[in-house]
């Protein structure tokens, strides 16, 4: 992030524990509005826990979170329910397993939350639901049940249901690791325009070429801490810390 650029979102000191086990230890991160931030490590270093402490599906037990327009927030035994439920509307999340609701239609998945949560009116939503589904190729399909879809199908229908929230940062969580190979260009096609139509994302992924492609930075976790962090060439192609330099070389 250039020092010019306001940041959209800025977390400081971000930590949580599961009992005794402390996942994350004191995580700083900031995204730049329109920026890209992939966020990378092994598997339970806690990136996904990170993503779920911004969207309010787990809570912090320290640190400040702060978007660009409203109050921060920080995190302590304090902390009111409206403080927390201040940020969730502010992000939108798509999950590694699409977590689409198996009883709905690919349409009423889609206006669920515009029309329950955010009570917007339902034939706005369901407009909306349908210019969406067209642009990630789905119209045909938005009356079908998830089920019936493919995995890649579904994921594009998680997106579009994080979409149609009209967040101002979109939380990927390693949102092509559950898809068949075959199938995860088309997944991955849809965050590439998007992160060019200029959204905000933080993105947790294994697909390293990706995140050089698509990221404006790169930050490595492991155990809980930020080991590094700046832009994908340099740290994708010459980690300076011998952790990063290990996670990279083996994934390459
Ligand atoms: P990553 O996304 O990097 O794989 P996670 O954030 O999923 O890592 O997990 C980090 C650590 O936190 C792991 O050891 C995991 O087992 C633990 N963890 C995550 N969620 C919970 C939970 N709800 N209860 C207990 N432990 C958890």
């Amino acid at each position: 992030m250039s020092p010019t650029e306001p940041a959209l979102l800025e977390v400081t000191g971000l930590q949580k524990s599961f009992g005794d086990h402390e996942v994350l230890t004191s995580i700083d991160l900031s995204v730049s509005a329109g920026r890209v931030l992939a966020l990378i490590g092994p598997s339970g270093s806690g990136k996904t826990t990170v993503l779920r402490c911004l969207n309010g599906l787990e809570v912090p037990d320290a640190g400040t979170v702060a978007f660009d327009s409203g109050p921060s927030v920080t995190f302590s035994a304090s902390t009111t329910k409206r403080e927390k439920d201040s940020l969730r509307s502010r992000s939108a999340m798509v999950f590694q397993g699409y977590n689409l609701f198996p009883h709905m239609t690919v349409l009423q998945n889609v206006i669920e939350g515009p029309v329950t949560v955010q009570k917007r009116p339902r034939q706005e939503a369901i407009a909306q639901a349908e210019r969406l589904l067209e642009r990630v190729g789905l119209s045909a399909k938005k009356d079908a049940y998830p089920h019936e879809l493919s995995g890649g199908q579904q994921q594009r229908v998680g997106i579009v249901r994080a979409l149609a929230l009209e967040p101002s940062l979109l939380l990927f969580d390693e949102p092509t690791s559950a898809l068949d190979p075959e199938l995860v260009g088309d997944v991955l096609t849809v965050i590439k325009e998007l992160a060019e139509e200029g959204w905000t994302m933080l993105l947790v992924t294994h697909e390293l070429a990706f995140a050089r492609e698509v990221a404006d930075e790169v930050v490595f976790m492991d155990d809980g801490v930020v080991v590094e962090r700046g832009h994908p060439d340099q740290v994708l192609r010459d980690p300076q810390q011998e952790r990063t330099q290990r996670f990279v070389h083996r994934l390459l």
